[in-house]
C-alpha cells in the first residue's frame, strides 16, 4: 500500500527540482545551523533547546559571584516547543520560500489568510489529530486526513481551489510560524543582547579579572623575586652563621686561652699586690724618709741662703781687702825684668848685673838690682883705669835671666783679679828696644806655652775665673780692642780687609756727651769668650804690625801698643754690675838718639818719632808722678796715650748697684 503524500510533499516534490535552496535567513547561527543541518536522528526534542541555551549563552556555566541577569527560563521552553515545530515544518518552509516572498507579515496576511492554513499554529500532540483547515467548499476532502488522523491527502489535479486552499492554509500555517520565529527572534534578540551585556559585563570582569591576575602575577614576581632576595638573604646568612660559628669557636679557644692567661695573671696579680704592699710599706717609709729629707732640704736651702749671703759678703770683702792690698802694695808698682843674653850678644863681664838678696835672705823674692858700670871718660890721676861705679836700683819685684813667662804672670795675676773685680788695671812694658818688652806681652813663638805672653795668660786666668764666679751668681763678659799709636796717631791692629795696614782713620772719643768713656773710633771691638778667640786676635795684630814694617825702620818698636780688654761683670740676683779696663801696653822703645849724630834723611824721620816717643813717655812719666802725688791737674791730654788711658790710669773701682 502507498503511504499518502501530504498535499505539502508533494508540493515539494514538484518544486525541489527547480530551484536550489536558498541561503539561511539572516538568523542567530544557532538556528540557522540547525536549519541547515535539521534535527539528528536520536536527538530529542528538548537537545536543540539545550544546545541554543549552551551557545547563546555560557554565562550560566560561567562561576562568578557576580549578579547575573535574570536566565531567560521561559524561552528555551517555548523555544523548544517552537523548535520541534520547527523541526517539524522546517523542510516545508525550505523548500516553499523560494517561491513564496514576503515583504512583510501583514502583506502575507493579505495573500494567506489564517484561516486557510492546513495546519495549526502550534503542534500538536502526536496522539492528538491536526485540526483541518480546509475550505468549507470541500470539506469532504480535507475532512479525510483529520478525521483518520492522516494527512490529508492529494488533491485531484483539477481541485486547483482546494489546492488553492492547501497552499493558503499552508501560508497561513508559515506566516503564523514566521510570526512565532519572529518572536522568537526577536527574544533570541533581546537574549542576545543580554548575553552581549553578560559579555561586556563578564568582558568588564575579564578586564578586571585579568588586571587582578597581572597584578597577582606581577604580586608573584614581585613574590618570586623576594623569595629569591629572601633564599640570597638565607644563603648569606648561612654563610655568615658559619663564619660567625667559626668565630664563635675561635672566640671559644681564646676565651679559654685567655682564661689560662687570666689564671696566670691573677697569679701573678697575687704576686704583684704582695710586692705591692711590700713596696707600699717600702714607700711609705721612703715617703717619711723624703719628708725628713724635704724639711731637712728646707733648712739647708735656708741655710744655703745665709751661706750665700754670708759668702757674697765675703766676696765682697775679699775684693775690698784684695784692692786694699794692691793700695798697700802700691797702686803703681815697677817691676824690672831682666832678658838673657841671646846668642851672638857680648857676655858681660862678672858682677855686671847683680842681684842682691832681700832683707828675708834667699828666700825673699828679689827687689833689687846692681848694675856696675865703668865710664871711660873717668880717669884717675896716675892714669889707670877708674874702678867701676855700682848702680843699685830698688823695684817692687826683679825677675831675673832665668824668670819665666809664669812667673812675671803670678806677680801680675792679683791686678788682674783687680780688674775682674771692678778695678781699672793698667801694665805697661817699658824698656829699651830689643829688652824684651813685646816677648813679655805676647809670648815667644807660638806652639810653646812656657812662651806664652801675660795678654794670653792674663785672659785664660780671667776666663777661669769668670766661670768659677759663674757658681756665685755673677755673669761676665769680655770685649778686646787692639790699637797702635805711632807718632800720635791711632791705628787699629785688629782691622781686617781693606782697612788693614792704614792709620789715621782713628779718633779717640767719648762714648756719649754724658759719658766718661772712652772709645776709638773705627776700631774693632771683639767680643771673646776663650783663649782660641785671643789667639786669633794676637795673631792678626801681629800681620796687621808686619804689613806697616819698612826695610828702615822697626816700626813696631816705634809705637805703643795698647791691648784693651773691657770686663762687664753682673750679679743678676742682688742686681749688682762692675766693670773695669786691663790695659796691657807694649811701650815704644825708650832708647834716645845722640843728638851729636849727622842726621840724614832717613834719620830725620826717626829723630822725628823719636821725639814723639819720649814726648808721649814723658808724659806717662808726668801723668803716673801726678797722680802719685794726687795732685789735682794730671796731664792726660798731652799725648794719645795717656789721653787714651786716663780712665784706667786715674778712674776708681766701677762697682755699682744697677738702678
Ligand atoms: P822689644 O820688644 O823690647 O824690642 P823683644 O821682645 O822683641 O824686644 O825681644 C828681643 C829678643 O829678645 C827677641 O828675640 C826675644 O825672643 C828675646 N827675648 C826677650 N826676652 C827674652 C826672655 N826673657 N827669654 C828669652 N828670650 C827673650
Ligand atoms: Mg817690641
Amino acid at each position: 500500500m502507498e503511504p499518502q503524500r501530504s498535499p505539502l510533499a508533494e508540493v515539494k516534490g514538484n518544486v525541489q527540482p527547480k530551484v536550489p535552496p536558498p541561503p539561511a535567513p539572516s538568523r542567530l547561527p544557532l538556528s540557522g545551523s540547525r536549519l541547515k543541518r535539521g534535527p539528528e536522528p536520536m536527538e530529542s526534542a528538548s537537545e536543540p533547546a539545550k544546545k541554543r541555551t549552551r551557545g547563546l549563552g555560557t554565562a550560566p556555566q560561567t562561576d562568578t559571584s557576580r549578579p547575573r541577569a535574570p536566565r531567560l527560563s521561559t524561552a528555551p521552553q517555548r523555544h523548544s516547543q517552537a523548535a520541534e515545530a520547527q523541526t517539524k515544518h522546517s523542510s516545508l518552509f525550505r523548500l516553499s520560500s523560494p517561491c513564496i516572498h514576503f515583504s512583510s507579515p501583514r502583506a502575507a496576511a493579505q495573500r494567506f489568510p489564517r484561516k486557510t492554513g492546513p495546519f495549526p499554529p502550534a503542534p500538536a500532540p502526536k496522539n492528538q489529530k491536526p485540526v483541518p483547515t480546509v475550505p468549507a467548499q470541500k470539506p469532504a476532502a480535507s475532512a479525510a486526513p483529520a478525521a483518520g488522523g492522516k494527512k490529508p491527502g492529494k488533491r485531484p489535479a483539477w481541485d486547483l481551489k482546494g489546492q488553492l486552499c492547501d497552499v493558503r492554509a499552508e501560508l497561513q500555517c508559515c506566516r503564523e510560524k514566521t510570526q512565532t520565529l519572529d518572536r522568537e527572534n526577536q527574544q533570541l534578540r533581546d537574549q542576545l543582547q543580554e548575553a552581549q551585556q553578560q559579555a561586556q559585563a563578564l568582558g568588564a570582569e575579564r578586564c578586571s579579572l585579568e588586571g587582578e591576575l597581572a597584578r597577582v602575577q606581577a604580586q608573584a614576581e614581585q613574590g618570586q623575586r623576594e623569595l629569591g632576595s629572601l633564599r640570597a638573604r638565607v644563603l648569606e646568612l648561612e654563610e655568615r652563621l658559619g663564619m660567625q660559628e667559626g668565630l664563635v669557636h675561635m672566640l671559644q679557644r681564646e676565651q679559654l686561652e685567655l682564661q689560662e692567661e687570666r689564671r696566670t695573671l691573677a697569679t701573678r696579680l697575687e704576686e704583684q699586690e704582695r710586692r705591692l704592699q711590700a713596696s707600699e710599706a717600702a714607700l711609705s717609709h721612703s715617703q717619711a724618709e723624703a719628708e725628713s729629707l724635704r724639711q731637712e732640704t728646707v733648712a739647708q736651702a735656708a741655710l744655703l741662703a745665709e751661706r750665700g749671703d754670708r759668702l757674697h759678703g765675703l766676696e765682697m770683702e775679699r775684693r775690698r781687702l784684695h784692692n786694699q792690698l794692691q793700695e798697700l802694695k802700691g797702686n803703681i808698682r815697677v817691676f824690672c825684668r831682666v832678658r838673657p843674653v841671646l846668642a851672638g850678644e857680648p857676655t858681660p863681664p862678672p858682677g855686671f848685673l847683680l842681684f842682691p838678696p832681700g832683707p828675708g835672705g834667699p828666700s825673699d823674692l828679689p827687689t833689687r838690682l846692681s848694675l856696675s858700670r865703668s865710664d871711660d871718660r873717668r880717669a884717675t890721676l896716675t892714669g889707670a883705669p877708674a874702678p867701676p861705679t855700682r848702680h843699685d836700683f830698688s823695684f817692687d819685684r826683679v825677675f831675673p835671666p832665668k824668670s819665666g813667662q809664669d812667673e812675671v804672670f803670678e806677680e801680675i795675676a792679683m791686678l788682674v783679679q783687680s780688674a775682674l773685680d771692678g778695678y781699672p788695671v793698667c801694665i805697661f812694658a817699658y824698656g829699651q828696644t830689643g829688652s824684651g818688652k813685646t816677648f813679655t806681652m805676647e809670648g815667644g813663638p807660638e806652639g810653646d806655652p812656657q812662651l806664652e805672653g801675660l795678654i794670653p795668660r792674663a785672659l785664660r786666668h780671667l776666663f777661669s775665673v769668670a766661670e768659677e764666679m759663674s757658681s756665685q751668681g755673677w755673669t761676665y763678659s769680655f770685649v778686646a780692642s787692639y790699637v797702635e799709636i805711632y807718632n800720635e796717631t791711632v791705628r787699629d791692629l785688629l782691622a781686617t780687609g781693606s782697612r788693614k795696614g792704614q792709620g789715621g782713620e782713628c779718633e779717640i772719643r767719648r762714648a756719649g756727651p754724658e759719658s766718661e768713656e772712652l772709645t776709638v773710633t773705627n776700631a774693632r771691638y771683639v767680643p771673646v769668650s776663650c783663649e782660641r778667640e785671643v789667639r786669633a786676635l794676637l795673631r792678626l795684630a801681629h800681620q796687621n804690625r808686619a804689613v806697616a814694617r819698612t826695610a828702615y825702620n822697626e816700626r813696631s818698636s816705634r809705637s805703643h801698643s795698647v791691648f784693651q780688654l773691657q770686663i762687664s761683670g753682673e750679679h743678676a740676683a742682688r742686681g749688682l754690675q762692675c766693670g773695669a779696663p786691663l790695659n796691657l801696653v807694649d811701650l815704644a822703645g825708650s832708647e834716645r838718639l845722640d843728638p851729636s849724630l849727622a842726621l840724614g834723611p832717613g834719620e830725620r824721620d826717626r829723630l822725628r818719632e823719636t821725639q814723639a816717643i819720649n814726648s808721649s813717655l814723658s808724659t806717662l812719666g808726668l801723668v803716673i808722678m801726678a797722680l802719685s802725688n794726687k795732685e789735682p791737674h794730671v796731664p792726660y791730654r798731652n799725648s794719645k796715650l795717656t789721653y787714651l788711658l786716663q780712665n784706667s790710669l786715674g778712674g776708681s773701682a766701677k762697682i755699682r748697684e744697677r738702678l
